[in-house]
Order: C-alpha cells, then structure tokens, then sequence
C-alpha cells in the first residue's frame, strides 16, 4: 500500500496535487478538512459544533478527526493507499493514525510536505477566499490565525516523520506541474526503498532456495544502486534515519510472501528498472549541463582573480623592496654603530 501524508500550511496547495496523485496513484483521498465541510453542509451536530471552531481557524479536537479518519479507513478495506490531506494536524493525530494503520497491517509510506512562506500562504488564501466563498479563506485574521496553529501545533510532525525517516521536503511555489513532478520524484524513491526494505527482509526471513536467494540479492544489490543514483542525481537527499525496527514474519506469512516473492521477483526487476531509468535520464541530462556551467563559471573566476592579483602583487612587491632598503639601511647603521 502507498500511504501518503500530503503536509503543508493552509494554501500551501495540498488539495490541488492530492488531486492529481489520486489519479495517478489509485489512491483514496482523506481531507479531514472536506470531511468537516461536507458535516456542516449535512447540517450534522457534529457539523455545527465544528463550524464554530472552523470559522474561528482553531483546530477542531483530536478526538473527532481521529474518529473520522477511523471510519473512512474501515469504510475502504480494499484500498490501494490512502493520501491524508490536513491530517495528521496534531502529534496526537499522528500517534493515533499509526496506530489505526498498523491494525490494519500497514503503515505510512511518506510524509511530503509542502513548503511555502506565510506572506504567500495569505495571498493565496485571501485569493481563494474570493473565488470559493470558503469563510475562514476572507479574513485575513482568521488566515494569519490558521498559520499560526499550523505552525505551533502541526511543524513539529516533521520531527516525528524526520525521525522515522519519513520526510521529504518539496518547494511548494512554482506551477503545479512542477512541484507535481518533484512529488512524483519522491514518490519514485519512497517505493524503491519501500521495496528494497521487503526484499532485504524477505531475505532474512524467508527459508529461501539458493536460486530465488541469489536473485533476490541480485535485485536489491540493483534497488541499492538505484536509489543511490536518485539521491547523486539529487533527487533526494538522504533522510536521518534513527531508528529501523524490523519485525519477525510469522510461518504463514513466510510461506505466503514465498510464493509472492518467486512471482514477483522478475517482475519487480523490470518494473522498478524501467522506472528509475525512465527519471534518471533527465535529471541526468540537467546534471550534465549544470557541471558544465560550474566549470564555465569557475574559469571565469580564475581569470578575474588572476586579473585582480597582477596589480595587487605589484604594489606588493614595491612595498617588499622598500621595507628590504629600509631594514639593510637600518642594518648598516647598527654595524657602523658596533663599529665605533
Ligand atoms: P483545511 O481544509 O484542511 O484547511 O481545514 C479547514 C479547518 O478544518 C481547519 O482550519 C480546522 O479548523 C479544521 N480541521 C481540518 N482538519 C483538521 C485536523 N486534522 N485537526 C483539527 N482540525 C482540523
């Protein structure tokens, strides 16, 4: 499963390319912030005891997000992946989230997170407040109230998904195609580790064959180096990773994973190589013409130095002489002075 967290302060864009991965990724998208809207439209009491605390741009309590998402996730057993958009808010939220998906035998994928400063943060939703109607998008108050509760109660997640080797930080400003691309990037790297990380514990898990051993260290010796292009071709920068707990596979998920690993392993090879290659070229290709650039720049500086340094040693050299003439003169008249 792919499970996403799409992190970033109000107008940051997270609804706009949430969109666009759910159609390229199959996902199920789950904005709490939608969820809420859609209670209030309902005219639910949940819905009215919400719109108060909406409209203040206050942080609606842990308790009734974290049911929400329970029940959306029980309602979407056969999912492919989930793309959680506003939510994890809290550290609570997200405590409580890794909780409900590890009962369900998953776990987040990756946090990516939207990075945009505040001034344009309330340009964009003043904009939008006048283009949807939204209430707490036209005050800018409220807005500058919301970006404060994003920045006191929900930045210090990048800490709990850093630790976790979960973060990637993606600039958001710029077209939406582009920092779409730059998510779709992390994306490639977040399932290529993803991947790497189940081979290299089907590995040491699996009673497997000598064959089907050799060609799963084959695959992730490739996986490796793969992900090791990704992050030279700057891609991705290496995240900190603390803390990696590998659980022990009980016997009837050893055997199943056996039988899906001999399918899959063929496949997965193709798969991902196609992939990586498919992104590696162009990156590979701006690197390229980049380190040209570099050494254009650097020759330029070399000869700007050296035109800097002729005069500079002239007048270092007339100084030289002059102190040398003084010191010899100085000698001089101290030996004329032992002398007498
Ligand atoms: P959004 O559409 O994500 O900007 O959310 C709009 C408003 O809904 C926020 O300002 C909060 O009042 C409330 N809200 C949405 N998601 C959450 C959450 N995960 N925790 C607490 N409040 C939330």
């Amino acid at each position: 499963m792919l499970n996403l967290v799409l992190f970033g302060p109000p107008g940051a864009g997270k609804g706009t390319q949430s969109q666009k991965l759910i159609d390229k990724y199959d996902l199920i998208h789950l904005s709490t912030g939608d969820i809420l809207r859609s209670e209030i439209t309902k005219g639910t009491k949940l819905g009215l005891e919400a719109k108060q605390i909406m409209d203040r741009g206050d942080l609606v309590s842990d308790d009734i997000v974290i049911g929400m998402i329970e029940s959306k996730l029980d309602a979407s057993p056969d999912a492919k992946g989930f793309i959680f958009d506003g939510f994890p808010r809290t550290q609570a939220q997200a405590i409580a989230l890794d909780d409900l998906l590890q009962k369900k035998g998953t776990a987040i994928s990756a946090m990516l997170a939207l990075e945009v400063d505040n001034e344009e943060l309330v340009k964009r939703l003043l904009v939008r407040g006048k283009e949807s109607g939204r209430a707490d998008d036209q005050n800018e108050t409220i807005i500058r109230n919301r970006v404060n509760e994003y920045n006191n109660k929900t930045l210090p997640l990048k800490k709990y998904y850093s630790e976790q080797a979960k973060f990637h930080s993606i600039k958001g400003i710029g077209s939406i195609d582009s920092i779409f691309k730059d998510l779709v990037n992390r994306i490639v790297f977040v399932k290529a580790e993803i991947e790497l990380t189940m081979l290299e514990s089907d590995i040491e898990h699996l009673d497997l064959t000598i064959n089907d051993f050799d060609v799963a260290t084959e695959i992730s010796e490739e996986l490796k180096q793969d992900i090791a292009e990704l992050r030279k071709a700057e891609i991705v920068t290496k995240p900190k990773l603390k803390s990696v707990v590998k659980k022990p596979a009980t016997k009837k998920v050893v055997v199943n994973k056996k039988v899906a690993l001999k399918k899959t392993v063929v496949k997965k090879k193709v798969v991902a190589k196609k992939v990586l290659v498919k992104k590696l070229a162009p990156k590979k290709v701006v690197a390229k013409t980049s380190i040209k650039k570099v050494v254009a720049k650097r020759f330029v500086a070399k000869k700007a130095l050296t035109k800097k340094k002729a005069p500079a040693k002239k007048v270092l050299m007339k100084k030289v002489v002059t102190k040398k003439a003084t010191a010899k003169s100085s000698i001089k008249k101290v030996v004329a002075k032992n002398k007498k």
